[in-house]
């Protein structure tokens, strides 16, 4: 495998601004928010798409979903609201190869997403 620049932050060899983490699940500041709240969520271990997943991946895919809820709150925008995204393979505009969950809030956001 190449190099991937999200195992490097699970790793510790690479800083982030940490949001949340447990066994299964890391969450960090985007370092180029796209709005006020801007928080990737990641698995562990490297599962480069969302289309590599599989049944093997469920708790991991019910871990992603539950730290959504906790960040959202700890972050302020469980109530006002925010956006999950997850980008897919080029024509997605997914530029990390390690599958990431984008949360987005703090603001308004526009209604256009394609
Ligand atoms: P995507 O385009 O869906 O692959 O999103 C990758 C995201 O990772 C982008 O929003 C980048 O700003 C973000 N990113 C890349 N490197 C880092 C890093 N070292 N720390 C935090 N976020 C990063
Ligand atoms: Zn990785």
């Amino acid at each position: 495998m190449e190099s991937c620049i999200f195992c490097e932050i699970i790793k510790g060899n690479i800083p982030c601004n940490k949001v949340y983490e447990d066994d299964q699940i890391l969450a960090f500041d985007d370092i180029h928010p796209m709005a006020p709240v801007h928080v990737l969520v990641i698995p562990k271990v490297h599962i480069q798409t969302l289309m590599d997943m599989s049944v093997e991946h469920a708790d991991i895919l019910l871990a992603l979903g539950k730290s959504v809820q906790l960040i959202a709150r700890k972050k302020s925008v469980a109530e006002s609201g925010f956006r999950v995204v997850i980008n897919c393979n080029e024509e997605g505009g997914q530029v990390v190869q390690h599958l990431h969950i984008h949360i987005l809030g703090g603001v308004r956001l526009k209604d256009e997403l394609g």
